[in-house]
Protein backbone atom coordinates (compact mmCIF):
# COMPACT_ATOMS: atom_id res chain seq x y z
CA UNK A 1 0.00 0.00 0.00
CA UNK A 2 1.20 3.44 -0.87
CA UNK A 3 -0.45 6.30 1.28
CA UNK A 4 0.21 9.86 1.17
CA UNK A 5 -0.83 11.35 4.73
CA UNK A 6 -2.08 14.90 4.76
CA UNK A 7 -3.63 16.19 7.41
CA UNK A 8 -3.13 19.92 9.80
CA UNK A 9 -0.68 20.20 12.64
CA UNK A 10 -2.07 18.63 15.35
CA UNK A 11 -4.71 16.41 14.14
CA UNK A 12 -2.95 13.36 15.28
CA UNK A 13 -1.83 12.15 11.80
CA UNK A 14 1.86 10.94 13.89
CA UNK A 15 -0.58 8.71 15.86
CA UNK A 16 -2.50 7.34 12.79
CA UNK A 17 0.72 6.72 10.73
CA UNK A 18 2.35 4.97 13.70
CA UNK A 19 -0.83 2.93 14.02
CA UNK A 20 -1.26 2.13 10.78
CA UNK A 21 2.71 1.49 9.82
CA UNK A 22 2.64 -1.52 12.32
CA UNK A 23 -0.51 -2.76 10.74
CA UNK A 24 0.53 -2.97 7.34
CA UNK A 25 4.55 -3.47 8.36
CA UNK A 26 5.09 -0.12 6.57
CA UNK A 27 7.71 2.82 7.11
CA UNK A 28 6.30 5.63 7.94
CA UNK A 29 8.25 7.94 5.81
CA UNK A 30 8.26 12.26 7.49
CA UNK A 31 9.65 14.41 5.60
CA UNK A 32 11.92 15.34 8.36
CA UNK A 33 13.08 12.58 9.55
CA UNK A 34 14.07 11.85 5.44
CA UNK A 35 15.91 15.31 5.51
CA UNK A 36 17.80 14.02 9.34
CA UNK A 37 18.89 11.41 7.82
CA UNK A 38 20.00 12.48 4.58
CA UNK A 39 22.04 14.99 6.36
CA UNK A 40 23.54 12.75 8.71
CA UNK A 41 24.20 10.18 5.82
CA UNK A 42 26.08 13.18 4.09
CA UNK A 43 24.59 12.23 1.00
CA UNK A 44 25.07 14.55 -2.02
CA UNK A 45 21.71 16.01 -1.89
CA UNK A 46 21.94 15.92 1.91
CA UNK A 47 24.93 18.25 1.92
CA UNK A 48 22.92 20.82 -0.31
CA UNK A 49 19.98 20.85 2.24
CA UNK A 50 22.20 21.32 4.83
CA UNK A 51 24.06 24.29 3.32
CA UNK A 52 20.54 26.05 3.23
CA UNK A 53 19.10 25.03 6.55
CA UNK A 54 22.38 26.19 7.94
CA UNK A 55 22.05 29.38 6.00
CA UNK A 56 18.16 29.92 7.23
CA UNK A 57 17.23 29.08 3.80
CA UNK A 58 14.49 27.52 2.24
CA UNK A 59 15.82 24.00 0.87
CA UNK A 60 15.12 23.88 -3.20
CA UNK A 61 12.53 22.05 -4.68
CA UNK A 62 14.88 19.75 -6.55
CA UNK A 63 16.94 18.90 -3.53
CA UNK A 64 13.93 18.26 -1.63
CA UNK A 65 12.41 16.15 -4.57
CA UNK A 66 16.18 14.48 -5.11
CA UNK A 67 15.83 13.17 -1.36
CA UNK A 68 12.16 12.12 -1.61
CA UNK A 69 13.69 10.18 -4.55
CA UNK A 70 16.41 8.51 -2.97
CA UNK A 71 14.16 7.53 0.08
CA UNK A 72 11.32 6.18 -1.89
CA UNK A 73 14.25 3.48 -4.16
CA UNK A 74 15.10 1.68 -0.71
CA UNK A 75 14.42 -1.59 -0.06
CA UNK A 76 11.78 -1.03 2.83
CA UNK A 77 9.54 1.30 0.77
CA UNK A 78 9.16 -0.81 -2.18
CA UNK A 79 6.08 -2.79 -0.44
CA UNK A 80 4.59 0.43 0.25
CA UNK A 81 4.95 3.16 2.47
CA UNK A 82 3.28 6.16 4.68
CA UNK A 83 4.34 8.88 3.17
CA UNK A 84 3.95 11.81 5.55
CA UNK A 85 4.58 15.80 5.08
CA UNK A 86 5.37 15.89 0.84
CA UNK A 87 4.17 16.89 -1.49
CA UNK A 88 3.14 20.66 -0.08
CA UNK A 89 2.91 21.62 -3.35
CA UNK A 90 1.45 21.13 -6.60
CA UNK A 91 4.72 20.67 -8.49
CA UNK A 92 6.24 18.80 -5.94
CA UNK A 93 2.61 16.39 -6.33
CA UNK A 94 3.82 16.23 -9.70
CA UNK A 95 6.76 15.42 -9.34
CA UNK A 96 6.15 12.37 -6.52
CA UNK A 97 3.91 11.07 -9.31
CA UNK A 98 7.10 11.23 -11.98
CA UNK A 99 8.94 9.33 -9.06
CA UNK A 100 6.53 6.32 -8.27
CA UNK A 101 6.63 6.33 -11.98
CA UNK A 102 10.11 5.58 -12.55
CA UNK A 103 9.27 2.77 -9.82
CA UNK A 104 6.37 0.86 -11.38
CA UNK A 105 4.23 2.54 -8.27
CA UNK A 106 0.99 4.09 -8.20
CA UNK A 107 -0.43 5.50 -5.10
CA UNK A 108 -3.23 3.58 -3.18
CA UNK A 109 -4.41 6.94 -1.55
CA UNK A 110 -4.12 10.17 -0.53
CA UNK A 111 -5.66 10.46 3.16
CA UNK A 112 -6.63 13.52 4.44
CA UNK A 113 -7.13 13.92 8.18
CA UNK A 114 -9.26 16.73 8.61
CA UNK A 115 -10.01 18.29 12.29
CA UNK A 116 -11.78 21.76 12.55
CA UNK A 117 -10.34 25.05 13.64
CA UNK A 118 -11.55 25.36 16.75
CA UNK A 119 -11.02 21.89 17.90
CA UNK A 120 -7.19 21.93 17.06
CA UNK A 121 -7.20 25.69 18.70
CA UNK A 122 -8.43 24.09 22.02
CA UNK A 123 -6.12 20.88 21.65
CA UNK A 124 -3.19 22.56 21.51
CA UNK A 125 -4.23 25.67 23.77
CA UNK A 126 -4.89 23.30 26.98
CA UNK A 127 -1.02 20.93 25.75
CA UNK A 128 1.34 20.98 28.54
CA UNK A 129 4.68 19.36 28.62
CA UNK A 130 6.71 18.18 31.60
CA UNK A 131 10.08 20.54 32.24
CA UNK A 132 11.47 17.26 33.81
CA UNK A 133 10.76 14.78 31.57
CA UNK A 134 8.85 16.35 28.63
CA UNK A 135 5.90 13.85 28.88
CA UNK A 136 2.26 15.84 27.38
CA UNK A 137 -0.78 16.39 28.89
CA UNK A 138 -3.63 18.15 27.89
CA UNK A 139 -5.52 20.01 30.86
CA UNK A 140 -9.03 18.71 29.30
CA UNK A 141 -8.78 15.34 27.33
CA UNK A 142 -5.53 14.03 29.29
CA UNK A 143 -5.27 16.15 32.69
CA UNK A 144 -2.32 15.01 35.09
CA UNK A 145 -3.49 13.46 38.74
CA UNK A 146 -2.44 17.18 40.56
CA UNK A 147 -2.95 20.12 38.35
CA UNK A 148 0.57 21.08 36.78
CA UNK A 149 2.52 18.68 38.04
CA UNK A 150 3.80 15.78 35.91
CA UNK A 151 2.49 11.69 36.77
CA UNK A 152 5.55 10.19 36.40
CA UNK A 153 8.65 12.85 37.48
CA UNK A 154 6.26 15.16 39.70
CA UNK A 155 8.33 17.94 37.66
CA UNK A 156 6.38 21.02 36.57
CA UNK A 157 4.25 21.32 33.51
CA UNK A 158 4.42 24.53 31.36
CA UNK A 159 2.27 25.76 28.30
CA UNK A 160 5.13 25.98 24.92
CA UNK A 161 4.88 29.37 22.99
CA UNK A 162 4.11 27.61 19.85
CA UNK A 163 0.62 26.50 21.78
CA UNK A 164 -0.81 29.27 21.76
CA UNK A 165 -4.36 30.25 20.36
CA UNK A 166 -2.92 33.19 17.94
CA UNK A 167 0.26 31.15 17.00
CA UNK A 168 -2.39 28.18 15.80
CA UNK A 169 -4.72 30.18 13.70
CA UNK A 170 -1.71 31.65 12.01
CA UNK A 171 -0.37 27.86 11.06
CA UNK A 172 -3.19 26.55 10.16
CA UNK A 173 -4.38 29.52 7.90
CA UNK A 174 -1.05 29.19 6.02
CA UNK A 175 -1.31 25.39 6.32
CA UNK A 176 -4.89 25.81 4.77
CA UNK A 177 -3.77 28.00 1.87
CA UNK A 178 -1.02 25.32 1.05
CA UNK A 179 -3.23 22.87 1.01
CA UNK A 180 -5.88 23.77 -0.64
CA UNK A 181 -4.67 23.04 -4.20
CA UNK A 182 -3.31 19.19 -3.34
CA UNK A 183 -6.48 18.41 -2.26
CA UNK A 184 -8.43 19.02 -5.97
CA UNK A 185 -5.05 17.61 -7.16
CA UNK A 186 -5.83 14.29 -5.71
CA UNK A 187 -9.73 14.37 -6.00
CA UNK A 188 -8.81 14.85 -10.03
CA UNK A 189 -6.60 12.03 -9.20
CA UNK A 190 -9.61 10.27 -7.81
CA UNK A 191 -7.09 9.53 -4.83
CA UNK A 192 -8.28 11.92 -2.29
CA UNK A 193 -9.97 10.13 1.01
CA UNK A 194 -10.95 12.35 4.12
CA UNK A 195 -11.60 11.50 7.44
CA UNK A 196 -13.20 12.84 10.42
CA UNK A 197 -9.99 13.75 12.95
CA UNK A 198 -12.06 14.80 15.64
CA UNK A 199 -13.10 11.43 16.65
CA UNK A 200 -11.94 8.74 19.08
CA UNK A 201 -8.47 7.56 17.90
CA UNK A 202 -9.84 4.14 17.44
CA UNK A 203 -12.45 5.31 15.02
CA UNK A 204 -10.63 7.88 13.00
CA UNK A 205 -8.04 4.53 12.67
CA UNK A 206 -11.25 2.19 11.43
CA UNK A 207 -12.67 5.03 8.75
CA UNK A 208 -8.67 4.71 7.53
CA UNK A 209 -8.47 1.25 7.85
CA UNK A 210 -11.75 1.39 5.48
CA UNK A 211 -10.71 4.40 3.10
CA UNK A 212 -7.94 2.34 2.38
CA UNK A 213 -10.03 -0.51 0.45
CA UNK A 214 -12.58 2.20 -1.17
ZN1 LIG B 1 7.77 14.46 34.01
Amino acid sequence: MYILLMGPPGAGKGTQADIIAEKYSLPHIATGDMFRAAVQEGTELGKKAKECMDAGALVPDEVTIGIVRERLQKDDAKKGFILDGFPRTVPQADALKDILAELGISLTAAININVPTEDLVERAVGRRVCKGCGAAYHIKFNPPKVSGVCDSCGGALYQRDDDSAATMISRLSVYEENTRPLIDYYKKAGLYRELDGSQAIEKVTADFIAALSA
